[in-house]
């Protein structure tokens, strides 16, 4: 027995369903607007939809149509902007869609061709469309998910670009353009359209849910203050066999509750932060182990390099004249360096480091002790084997 299915009923029940789903993402995550301007984008294809289903033939109807087909499109570059990360739009754009929109207004109450009325507002459409899909593709470093998106934003446009003299043929008006079957080139068109703004749709959820993913992971393995590693990211490092040999560096600031009690806590901050800002250029994972206690780990490196970074690091700190300290204020730390070999986990050597930090802290701060070493160090460097 075959069941009828109404094509713009189907396509208003995935719409609006997905509209729902768009704007529970958005009120759950509560992160930038762009799941609002797709949700909001969606409920508008589905009025479309029962518009031109119900209201096609009236011509307050296709005046409706006029207004929408821009708004769906403005609506889903907003989306796109927001959700990729590009600026805001061009006003210039948005009040040039704004015009050719009233043109078609005006046109419809004049005694023009249907084509000539309904350029105009698509015209709209593929100008704001147009304008963010040419951003998206000038976007540089983009993500799978905005290839993919870029890709259907291309086949969007030609589909809007094609329908534009033929859309009289979708609510029932004669023009030379017209195809051969307007019924069927009406379920073509609005099939396709379905599908490819289903698929935006997703493309557009699944990148802002995989960048708020990439948020919290960010988030839960990077020191707040700092950016480097935070405790627990570092540990998740060192807990694993070593893929290399290599060093690890056990770095504290000296003095630092002085820091505090002196210049205040803000300024204890600043420097906490230009301390990181040095470990970071000097190695390839620097962690932020406590307050101002920090880790740098040094893959595929010999002892002997590693303790003439430590130095370097140590020397740039100790003339570092720090604004938020005044002049006069004299910042310093302490180091501790231990290497270790590939395929064993780093905390062993983590432990050595620690203890050749405190005999740099016991003999005297502002220096970099080394365990265990076996070959010529710098002279500046402390030997606690
Ligand atoms: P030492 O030379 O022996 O390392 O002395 P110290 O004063 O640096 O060491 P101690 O461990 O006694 O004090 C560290 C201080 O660091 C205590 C704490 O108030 C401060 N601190 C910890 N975390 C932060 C932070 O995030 N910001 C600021 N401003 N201070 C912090
Ligand atoms: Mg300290
Ligand atoms: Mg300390």
């Amino acid at each position: 027995m075959a069941i009828a299915v109404d094509l713009h009923l189907t396509i208003f029940g995935l719409v609006s369903g997905l509209s729902l789903v768009s704007l529970l993402v958005h009120l759950t995550l509560r992160r930038g607007s762009a799941l609002g301007w797709l949700a909001a984008a969606l409920l508008c294809v589905a009025i479309e939809m029962l518009v031109l289903r119900y209201g096609a033939h009236s011509t307050p109807g296709i005046a409706f149509v006029a207004m929408l087909v821009p708004a769906i499109y403005y609506c889903a570059a907003q989306a796109m902007r927001q959700g990729v990360g590009l600026g805001p739009a061009n006003a210039r754009v948005a009040l040039g869609a704004v015009m050719l929109t009233a043109l078609s207004l005006v046109l419809m109450a004049l005694p023009v061709p249907p084509t000539a009325q309904y350029a105009p507002f698509q015209l709209a459409a593929i100008l704001v469309f147009l304008d963010v899909t040419l951003a998206l593709a000038r976007k540089r470093k983009r993500h799978p998910l905005e290839d993919g998106l870029l890709a259907l934003g291309f086949i969007v446009l030609a589909g809007i670009i094609v329908r534009v003299p033929m859309f009289p043929a979708l609510v029932g008006e004669p023009t030379p353009w017209a195809p051969v079957d307007p019924a069927m080139f009406d379920r073509a068109f609005i099939q396709f359209m379905g599908l490819l703004t289903s698929g935006l749709a997703l493309l557009i959820v699944a990148r802002i849910v995989a960048s708020v993913i990439a948020g919290y992971r960010h988030s839960s393995e990077r020191d707040g203050l700092t950016e480097l590693l935070n405790r627990r990211a570092f540990d998740a490092l060192i807990d694993k066999p070593a893929l290399s040999r290599g060093v690890v560096i056990m770095c504290d600031i000296d003095r630092f509750k002085g820091i505090n009690a002196r210049f205040g806590h803000h300024a204890g901050d600043e420097v906490i932060r230009s301390f990181a800002r040095l470990l970071s250029v000097h190695g390839d994972h620097a962690g932020r182990i406590g307050g101002e206690e920090f880790a740098l780990l040094l893959l595929d490196v010999g002892l002997e390099e590693a303790a003439e970074r430590a130095e370097a690091i140590r020397s740039a700190f100790d003339s570092l004249r720090h604004p938020a300290i005044g002049p006069a204020a004299q910042l310093s730390a302490s180091f501790g360096v231990a290497a270790f070999e590939a395929g064993i986990p780093v905390r062993t050597a983590m432990r050595r480091a620690d203890r050749a930090l405190y005999a740099a802290k016991q003999s005297g701060r502002n220096r970099v002790a080394v365990a265990g070493h076996e070959t010529a160090l710098p002279e500046s460097v402390l030997s606690a084997a």
